[in-house]
């Protein structure tokens, strides 16, 4: 572990409870808002990763056997922990992520509840005892933890993402794994830092960043004593994993892509319906899985809510997190810049209507995208169709609810929906028609570390937080006796 700079952290792998140098040498973290590079970070390898197994793997069955309790009691300690160091991790997030500073505060905030969750979740591991139906014999069935697990999370929001993997295996008794994103190594390395301090024991929590992430999780995929994968990430790489895991039939947990609809009604509250377009749309610059990617508007209120929508557009301060009262920050890339500008290049060509541009830092080292409003978007283009993963915002008109559900549903994706009406059993009717796994009725925001987050289609299999979330990280076993 290192201290270097002014952001205190490790830059070390971490394995066997042991900062250590990578077999890859470093690779350099950028600040999206800036381009410079903010820390040298271990680059691990297939080796590495093989070492993270051995370590994992020796801790299982101590780790497994330790009491709820005790498990429980240490995911606390980390809970409190991450509230104590909550400027220090909002700052890295800021630092390898670029997000604003109350985007950054939020996910802290948010992140260390699913530690607080699991902790309340590690003692409730229910089973059942049952008497067959001949009499003649007892079942007891129960929740066995699954074993080593390797999780894959991705760069969008690098501390929540790794606690909602984290405190579940942590709770079930499982050991782990852990691969962030290039672009984001540091917070997760400063979260096995504190779970480290609040007592998890060496090798219960293993983290190996890399800029090879095909070699290291594909070595973890091949190695018989990881019996899990849960990942995070674009659904294209969710394939993947899913197509190495049938090799081996490994338990597989993934929480993919989406393509949220957001959807009003005619008898909508149109200023709740603008504040949770805010939300859904905006928070983290739109890179969420859960961001609304496109808006079904009734026709008879889309020009009152498209006006209010584009006023707050051009009212959002976009600049680096560091300068006081920026609300937007970067992109993550250069390269989700010139993505997302073909995008809307594209919709513009086929007939779109720029309805709402933010303002934007002149060109420097930073990847800002002005957050935009568009109108007149074809209900088949492109940008409707496409995970936008920015702050753009498509409009379309509806006034057949038949349709309306058609378009909706038209997706591969299945991850969130949002429906803002005035009649709630209205809002509770197409909320149910919705192909979904998450629906925010009248609210603009679905993350939540007391429910069950997930996708329908292919936005993923199986859920995260909630009763559900330590479901994932265990196995059901039955005893069967006889009672002759
Ligand atoms: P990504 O799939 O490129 O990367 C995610 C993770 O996978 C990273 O750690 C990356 O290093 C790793 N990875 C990349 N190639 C790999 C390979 N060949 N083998 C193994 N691992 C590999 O996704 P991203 O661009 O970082 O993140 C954006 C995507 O993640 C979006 O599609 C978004 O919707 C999705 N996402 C989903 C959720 C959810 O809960 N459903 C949450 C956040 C992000």
């Amino acid at each position: 572990m290192t201290g270097s700079g002014a952001l205190p952290t490790a830059h070390d792998l971490f394995i066997a409870g042991r900062w250590t140098t990578g077999s890859g040498g470093t690779f350099d973290v950028d600040d999206p808002a800036t381009g410079t590079v903010i820390a040298s970070v271990a680059n691990g390898d297939a080796a590495d990763a093989g070492r993270a197994v051995d370590a994992a793997a020796a801790a299982a069955a101590d780790w497994a056997r330790t009491p709820p309790r005790r498990r429980s009691e240490m995911l606390h300690t980390a809970f409190g922990l991450m509230r104590r160091d909550r400027t220090t991790l909002a700052d890295l997030i800021v630092a390898e992520n670029g997000k604003s500073r109350a985007d950054a505060d939020a996910e802290v905030t948010y992140a260390a509840e699913y530690l607080r969750w699991f902790a309340e979740e590690a003692v409730r591991n229910d089973g059942t005892y049952n008497q067959s139906p001949d009499g003649k014999s007892r079942t007891i069935v129960q929740r066995r933890p699954v074993g080593t697990a390797a999780l894959v999370i991705p760069w969008n929001f690098p501390a929540a993402m790794a606690t909602r993997k984290l405190g579940p295996a942590i709770a079930a008794g499982c050991t782990v794994v852990l691969k962030p994103a290039a672009e984001t190594p540091l917070t997760a390395l400063a979260l096995a830092r504190i779970l480290s301090e609040a007592g998890v024991p060496a090798g219960v929590v293993n983290v190996v960043p890399t800029t090879d992430p095909g070699a290291v999780v594909a070595a973890w995929m091949a190695d018989t004593r990881v019996r899990k994968i849960s990942f995070t990430g674009s659904t294209g790489v969710g394939r993947l994993l899913l197509r190495q895991a049938a090799d081996r039939v490994v338990n597989s947990s993934m929480e993919l892509g989406g393509n949220a609809p957001f959807i009003v009604t005619r008898d909508a509250d149109l200023g709740a319906a603008v504040e949770g377009a805010m939300v859904a749309k905006f928070r983290n610059s739109g890179q969420a899985c859960t961001a609304a990617n496109r808006f079904y508007i009734h026709q008879d209120v889309a020009t009152e809510f498209t006006e209010v929508l584009s006023r707050r557009v051009r009212a959002l301060r976009v600049g680096p997190a560091t300068e006081h009262g920026n609300t937007i920050g970067p992109l993550i890339s250069a390269a989700a810049v010139s993505s997302i500008t073909d995008l809307v290049d594209t919709a513009v060509r086929g007939g779109a209507r720029v309805a709402a541009r933010g303002a934007c830092p002149p060109p420097g080292g930073g990847h800002f995208f002005p957050p935009t409003v568009l109108t007149d978007v074809a209900s088949d283009a492109e940008i409707v169709r496409t995970e936008i993963f920015g702050p753009v915002a498509p409009i379309l008109t509806w006034d057949d609810e038949c349709d309306l559900l058609n378009q909706v549903n038209d997706s591969e994706a299945g991850l969130a929906a949002y429906v803002y009406a005035g009649d709630l059993q209205h809002a509770l009717r197409l909320g149910e028609s919705i192909q979904s796994g998450m629906i925010g009725i009248n609210r603009g925001l679905v993350s939540d570390p007391a429910a069950p987050f997930g996708g329908m289609k292919q936005s993923g299999l199986g859920r995260e937080g909630g009763r559900e979330g330590i479901h994932d990280y265990t196995e059901i076993q039955y005893l069967g006796i006889d009672w002759a």
